[in-house]
């Protein structure tokens, strides 16, 4: 008995996500857009850059689309666009990806951490008043793990003290926001400027590095076009000192492929995810995502809170020993880590944050996983005591 369940357990490895799988999907589409794109040699502002800004541009509903080399630097050149000064703050959420604070401490800018909400692990906007200061010049959300934060609410705050908003929606390309007027609009589309990356495991992955701003600004717009391209507003006229930031042509000739699919896959998420929450909600031990009434979820991550740390890492353990992968999103909060040390920010300080760095863990979930990769986990993971 104990031997069939042996070799059942061996037969089967769930990666924590399936990239060959998912070019094998398309292989055909994807090897004729990047042999077109080697032949026509214009590796550089190519026809194919062009092309996937409008198609995005259009999937979005947004005015601009302009790429750039990765989503760290789509946030950089957004705060270098909007003529601060140094020790400027900006407010970032202390549970999450480190991109917003390390573009923010770069540029000389201060980073002004945030507590995050327990349930849906984004900004916590009960708090957010209670960072502003004279000296706060924008807010930098980000939509963790594929839905919205509360960006209604951040709005006003924004309006009524002043601030720019740049949406982080590296993990939220496609999700949509639900406004209490009634309105819909895309994640990343709301703020003054909104920022993703196209890293082979986002939602839409490119083969390489890749990134966006997206504004309906025509000013900024200009601003990030010319901030992108070493701050030239003409050719060998530099206006002020700006960054080489590009998406190359092969990149978007891929992108633009796989735009085509981004729906269908984030609806194959929603419905794994929505057997995920079935499943664990029989286990009371175990808080599985809130789906918030403002924001769809696209699931770029499925996220479970444990009971404690031992217990997460204990389950971790279990699934890796049953060859399930997964990944702990984050490990440590951002206000804890010694690259922000100066900033003089102690243990404590966000009680939430800390917390779900020790508890938080996100499962397999791709628009590849099999029916019988998902019955697997799920018989898997319900063998385990999560008391
Ligand atoms: C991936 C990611 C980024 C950074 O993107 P890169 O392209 O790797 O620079 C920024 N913010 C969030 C929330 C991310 O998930």
């Amino acid at each position: 008995m104990g031997r069939r369940e042996t070799v059942i357990d061996t037969d089967l490895f769930i990666p924590f996500i399936d990239l060959k799988a998912q070019y094998t999907g398309h292989k055909d589409e994807i090897d004729k857009a990047i042999n077109d794109c080697i032949d026509n040699a214009n590796f550089i502002n190519g026809s194919e850059v062009k092309k996937f800004q409008q198609e995005l541009a259009s999937f979005l509903s947004v005015k601009h689309v302009i790429g750039c080399a990765n989503g760290t630097d789509a946030l950089q050149i957004a705060l270098m666009c909007l003529d601060l000064q140094p020790d400027d703050e900006i407010i970032i959420p202390a549970f999450g990806y480190v991109s917003p604070a390390e573009v923010t401490a770069l540029l000389k800018f201060k980073p002004v951490f945030a507590e995050v909400d327990p349930f849906t692990f984004n900004l916590d906007v009960q708090k957010l008043e209670s960072y502003i200061t004279k000296q706060t010049k924008a807010i930098i959300p980000i939509h963790l793990f594929g839905q919205g934060a509360e960006m209604g609410t951040i709005l006003s705050i924004a309006n009524s003290h002043n601030l720019f908003v740049i949406e982080d929606a590296a993990q939220a390309l496609g999700s949509s926001y639900y406004f209490s007027n009634g309105n819909q609009q895309q994640l990343g589309t709301i703020g003054h400027i909104g920022c993703t990356s196209f890293f082979p495991t986002k939602n839409l992955g490119c083969y390489g590095d890749g990134g966006a701003l997206f504004t309906n600004d025509d000013n900024l717009a200009q601003k990030i076009k010319m901030i992108a391209n070493h701050g030239q507003a003409e050719k060998y006229n530099y206006e002020q000192v700006g960054v080489n930031s590009r998406l190359d042509s092969l990149q978007a000739a891929i992108l633009s492929v796989k735009l085509n699919y981004l729906r269908v896959d984030n609806a194959r998420r929603k419905e794994i995810a929505e057997q995920y929450d079935q499943f664990f909600s029989t286990i009371d031990e175990i808080a599985y995502p809130l789906k918030a009434m403002y924001s769809e979820h696209i699931y770029h991550q499925y996220s479970i809170v444990l009971c404690s740390k031992v217990k997460r890492d204990e389950f971790k353990d279990y699934l890796a020993a049953h060859n399930i992968a997964s990944m702990i999103y984050y490990p440590k909060p951002l206000h804890l880590q010694q690259a922000f040390k100066h900033l003089g920010y102690k243990k404590g300080a966000f009680p939430v944050s800390e917390s779900l760095c020790d508890r938080i863990l996100s499962l397999p979930i791709y628009p590849e996983l099999s029916l019988q990769q998902i019955d697997y986990m799920l018989s898997t993971i319900s063998r385990f005591d999560f008391n």
